[in-house]
C-alpha cells in the first residue's frame, strides 16, 4: 500500500483495450453477458462483474476503492448525494423499533432525517450534548443501535472525541456511524478510533469545485453487504459520470486540503480579535474550547471558519451583502470562497431554541475559506466589515 497521495492518484479501473491512461467515463446503464449462463452465474453472485449501474458501475468503483483506501475502510457505496448516504446507512442498518443516540449538532437535513421523518417509520433518536458526553449513558435506551455523529460539526465546528466515542459504542454495542465531511480522510480517519460506518458529502471537498452532488458510505464488510442489498433495490445510485469526476477530484484532495487548511489559519488568526466581531472560531485556533482534542484527531483543521458579528442578523446580512469577491451560496468546500449565513438558511428549519442549543446565532457566518490567495481573502472580509458598520 502506497502513501495517501499515492493511492488518491495511482488507483484506477482496469484499463480497456484502448490503452487509455486517463480512466474513461462508463455511461452505460448496464453490462453484457457473453452466454445466459454467465448472466444467470453473476445474478447468483457466483462470479464477479459489472451487471446494472443501478448495482455497480467501472466508475463507482474506483472511485470507491479510493476513498477505501483513504479511510482505511474494507469496502464502500456510492450514492447520488450526501444525504442519500445518511439515510441509506440508517435504514439499511436499523429497523422499526431501534433506536439512534445522536450528537445534537448536525448538518440541517440530517436533524430532518433524524427527528421528523425516520420517525414516520418507528426508528427514534435521542440528542446528546457534546459540552457533556459524561451524560451520554443515561440517554442510552434498551433499544438503542446506533451511536451517530459529525466532527467537525456544521456550523458549530464542535469537535467530539473521535477515541470515546469508539470506545463508547463498542461497550454498548452500538454502530458508530461518523458524517466525517468536514475533515475529509485527509484530515481525520474515524474507522481507525473504532468507526463502523463513515460517511460523506462527496460534494464538498471531495469534489472540491462545486460541479456535482454525491455521497459515499463506507466501512465493515457486513454493515456495507447490508447496505448495498438496500442500495440495489432502493436505488440511490451515483451517476458514473459524477463518480469520474470525484474520482479524478481524489488526485488532487491532499494539496488542495493543505492549501484550505493554510487559507482558513490565516484567516482565522486575522480576524481573531478583530473589533467588529465577537468570536472567531477555527479548530486549530487555541482559543477553541476542544483546540486540544481537534490536535488530536485531525492533521490540520480544516477549512471552514465561523464569524460571529456583532450586532446581530442585521449586521451579517449587511455584512455578507458587501462581501464582493466571496460567494453568496450553500455550498462549501469548492475552490471559490463561499459565505453561507446558517441561521436564516441551512439550519432555518430549526426553532430559535434548537438553534441557541447548538450555538447557531443570528450573527454568526460560516466562511468556506477557498483557494483563492490569501490576502484577496482577507481584504474581501475586511472590506466587508468596515462597510456593514
Ligand atoms: C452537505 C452536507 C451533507 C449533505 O450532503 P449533500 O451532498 O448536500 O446531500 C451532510 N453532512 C454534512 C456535514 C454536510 O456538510
Amino acid at each position: 500500500m502506497h502513501h495517501f497521495e499515492t493511492e488518491a492518484i495511482r488507483l484506477s479501473s482496469t484499463k480497456s483495450n484502448q490503452r487509455e491512461h486517463s480512466s474513461p467515463i462508463y455511461l452505460t446503464s448496464s453490462f453484457t453477458f457473453e452466454s445466459a449462463e454467465e448472466a444467470r452465474q453473476m445474478f447468483a453472485d457466483e462470479i464477479e462483474g459489472n451487471i446494472y449501474s443501478r448495482y455497480s458501475n467501472p466508475n463507482t468503483e474506483e472511485l470507491i476503492q479510493k476513498i477505501c483506501a483513504a479511510e482505511g475502510s474494507e469496502d464502500g457505496i456510492a450514492t447520488a448525494s450526501g444525504m442519500a448516504a445518511m439515510f441509506g446507512s440508517i435504514a439499511s442498518l436499523l429497523q422499526q423499533g431501534d433506536h439512534i443516540l445522536a450528537s445534537r449538532s448536525l448538518f440541517g437535513s440530517t436533524h430532518q432525517l433524524l427527528t421528523k421523518i425516520f420517525p414516520k417509520w418507528g426508528i427514534t433518536s435521542t440528542y446528546g450534548d457534546i459540552s457533556d458526553i459524561s451524560n451520554w449513558e443515561k440517554l442510552i435506551q434498551h433499544n438503542t443501535k446506533m451511536l451517530f455523529i459529525e466532527t467537525p460539526s456544521n456550523p458549530g465546528l464542535e469537535i467530539i472525541d473521535l477515541e470515546w466515542a469508539g470506545k463508547f459504542a463498542a461497550e454498548h454495542n452500538l454502530i458508530l456511524v461518523v458524517d466525517n465531511c468536514f475533515a475529509t480522510p485527509y484530515l481525520q480517519q474515524p474507522v481507525k478510533w473504532g468507526a463502523h460506518i463513515v460517511t460523506h458529502s462527496a460534494t464538498k471537498y471531495i469534489d472540491g469545485q462545486g460541479r456535482v452532488l454525491g455521497g459515499l458510505i463506507l466501512g465493515k464488510q457486513h454493515l456495507i453487504d447490508q447496505v448495498s442489498y438496500f442500495t440495489r433495490h432502493t436505488g440511490p445510485s451515483m451517476s458514473p459520470f459524477n463518480a469520474w469526476i470525484l474520482s479524478k477530484s481524489m488526485e488532487t484532495l491532499a494539496i488542495r486540503m493543505d492549501r484550505h487548511c493554510a487559507n482558513a489559519l490565516t484567516v482565522a488568526e486575522y480576524f481573531k480579535e478583530h473589533k467588529d466581531l465577537d468570536f472567531v472560531k477555527y479548530p486549530f485556533l487555541p482559543t477553541h474550547p476542544q483546540f486540544e482534542l481537534a490536535k488530536k484527531q485531525m492533521k490540520a483543521g480544516g477549512g471552514i471558519i465561523t464569524l460571529t458579528l456583532k450586532g446581530g442578523l442585521p449586521r451579517a446580512q449587511r455584512f455578507i451583502d458587501n462581501l464582493k469577491m466571496i460567494s453568496i451560496t450553500p455550498n462549501l468546500g469548492d475552490s471559490r470562497s463561499i459565505v453561507t449565513h446558517p441561521a436564516s438558511t441551512t439550519h432555518s428549519k430549526l426553532s430559535l431554541e434548537e438553534r441557541n442549543k447548538v450555538g447557531i446565532t443570528d450573527g454568526l457566518v460560516r466562511i468556506s475559506v477557498g483557494l483563492e490567495n490569501q490576502e484577496d481573502i482577507i481584504k474581501d472580509i475586511e472590506m466587508a466589515l468596515e462597510k456593514s458598520r
